[in-house]
């Protein structure tokens, strides 16, 4: 059997590649291990945020905002192939409670509105008729009203089904897949007893991609940075009607009735758990940020690992030869940018040239560090 494109890992990545590469009638054939989006894509909180540009030329800062438009825009094309994925558009509020804080908020203000983001101060009392359960304790806010929340969980596995209802061959519980190679040329994949043929090989599994069998590990520096976050009762009434950000913790009042709060950021392997430590801090940064929890009951705690690279950018395109395409090392934005990573990745398939946008997140930029 052939295919135009197989790509390795059923994430949140790999199943916006699939559904992209077969609505533009490709043949696409999805290979995932276990179940689709249960690793990083279903413990993300699903905050669609661009943040950290410094300048205009800042290509990751270029690539986050053309990864919100992409959002826009797919959730109009994903509702045509019978796909409806809950959004909240209200827009994010950063808090600051401290001096500090307070100062840096204003700093990211005047850089920010330079870049063309719409964003504003908020004084204390404004923010707390927005959200009337944050505490009194704090100083000040910035609003983004463009930034927006998805329910990561259900866009993956609806991406999942619009890229079946499209054609794709999504295969679960794959077994081991093996890169196919005759000498230096990529011809496939091979999947258990089967061997699969395929123009172009997308390697999208996640903090796992220098692990897949026959991937020469130098394209894909990734290590697994874990995080975690908890889930409280939201009462009868969502507690938020924003996206809240303060002592680098989210508060999101998902729809079904539920908070999520987290994530934390730990260096600690593949090692998927929950632990004392980092639920304790993200408890005491909720409880610090909205003292009108403490009552609320505790429905459970999720933890993941997110693809980081060595630079801690994305790996994004054609590695050698060009027919291996990496999508990996999304660290904290692959919710956000899955939907832009497909569409630059079929760009270039396309087109044979790499969109402007891919250049700098390049794999070709760790080979030549040797
Ligand atoms: C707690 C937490 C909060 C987060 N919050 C946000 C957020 O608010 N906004 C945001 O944009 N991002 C967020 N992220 C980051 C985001 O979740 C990740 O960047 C994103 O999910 C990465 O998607 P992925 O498809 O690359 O990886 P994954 O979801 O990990 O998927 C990789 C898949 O590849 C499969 N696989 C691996 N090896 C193989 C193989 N050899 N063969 C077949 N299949 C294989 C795995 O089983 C897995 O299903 C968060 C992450 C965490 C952990």
């Amino acid at each position: 059997m052939t295919a135009d494109v197989v790509v390795i890992g059923g994430g949140i990545v790999g199943c916006a590649i699939a559904y992209r590469f077969s609505r533009a009638k490709l043949e696409v054939v999805l290979l995932e291990r276990g179940d689709l989006g249960a690793e990083a894509s279903r413990a993300a909180l699903g905050v669609l945020a661009p943040r950290g540009g410094t300048s205009t030329q800042d290509s990751f800062f270029r690539l986050c905002q053309a990864g919100l438009q992409a959002h826009r825009d797919w959730e109009a094309e994903l509702g045509e192939d019978g796909v409806r994925v809950p959004y909240k558009k209200e827009g994010l509020l950063e808090l600051a409670f401290s001096d500090e804080k307070q100062s840096q908020l204003d700093e990211g203000l005047r850089r920010e509105k330079a870049l063309g983001i719409r964003v504003e101060r908020l004084e204390r009392r404004e923010l707390l008729q927005m959200e009337p359960a944050i505490s009194p304790g704090v100083r000040q806010a910035l609003f983004y009203p463009d930034h927006m929340w998805v329910e990561n969980g259900q866009l993956t596995e609806g991406l999942g089904q619009a890229a079946r209802r499209r054609g794709a061959e999504v295969r679960t519980h794959c077994g081991a897949v093996t890169l196919r190679w005759e000498g230096s040329r990529l011809v496939g994949v091979r999947t258990g007893d089967q061997e699969l043929g395929a123009a172009y090989v997308v390697n999208a599994a996640g903090c796992w991609a220098a692990s897949v069998d026959g991937m020469p590990a130098r394209f894909a520096p990734v290590i697994p940075v874990r995080g975690q976050y908890i889930e409280l009762d939201d009462g009868l009434q969502p507690t938020f009607r924003h996206i809240v950000h303060g002592k680098k913790t989210y508060l999101v009042s998902r729809p079904g009735g539920k908070i999520s709060a987290g994530a934390t950021v730990e260096h600690a392997g593949y090692e998927k758990k929950n632990t004392a430590e980092g639920l304790q801090g993200i408890l005491k940064a909720a409880l610090t940020m909205a003292p009108a929890l403490k009552e609320r009951a505790f429905l459970g705690a999720w933890s993941g690992l997110r693809p980081c690279s060595r630079d801690g950018l994305p790996i994004l395109g054609p590695a050698e030869p060009a027919n291996l395409l990496l999508a990996t090392g999304h660290f904290r934005g692959g919710i956000l940018l899955a939907p832009v990573t497909a569409d630059l990745l079929l760009e270039y398939v396309q087109s044979g040239h790499q969109p402007e946008l891919l250049g700098p997140f390049s794999p070709l930029r760790f080979a030549s560090e040797g």
